[in-house]
């Protein structure tokens, strides 16, 4: 647990929050801003600040969980479909620096914004992004 960081305190019970469901390793929560009805967080128990600090065995696990709270939102709040969003760093809009998965339900009409104006993909990017993974 990192001193400090208000998920360590939700996920470990030190800051009460409306909590979905609990085990050893994790506790989701509903967003206190939700992008929509049934918004809720997946927060690891141990402190990992992104996606590159968290162990891949809480990394495989949290997809799974993932799947499991998208379906019961989804089913239950007839959601018409469902984001799974996670943020790594301030450029890409992470403001709380404890690794979390959004699960945002999605329903027809909704005003919620996650889109990007599609680029181009260049031959040398292309070529640039292949050679990263020629030896991978
Ligand atoms: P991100 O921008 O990916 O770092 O997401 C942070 C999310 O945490 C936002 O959607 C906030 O609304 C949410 N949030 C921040 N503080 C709390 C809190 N105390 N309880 C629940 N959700 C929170
Ligand atoms: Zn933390």
């Amino acid at each position: 647990m990192s001193e400090n960081c208000i998920f360590c305190k939700i996920a470990n019970g030190e800051i009460p929050s409306a909590t979905l469901y609990e085990d050893e390793d994790f506790r989701v929560i509903l967003d206190l801003g939700p992008a929509s009805k049934g918004h809720a967080l997946i927060l690891p128990k141990e402190h990992a600040a992104n996606i590159f600090e968290l162990p891949d065995d809480l990394a495989a696990k949290a997809i799974v969980l993932a799947k499991k709270i998208a379906t019961t939102l989804k089913e239950g709040l007839h959601a018409d479909g469902v984001n799974i969003v996670q943020n790594n760093g301030e450029v890409a809009g992470q403001t709380v620096f404890h690794f979390h998965m959004h699960i945002i339900p999605r329903y027809k009409g909704d005003t919620v914004n996650m889109g990007w104006k599609p680029g181009e993909l260049t031959e040398e990017a292309k070529e640039e992004i292949l050679g990263l993974f020629k030896n991978a």
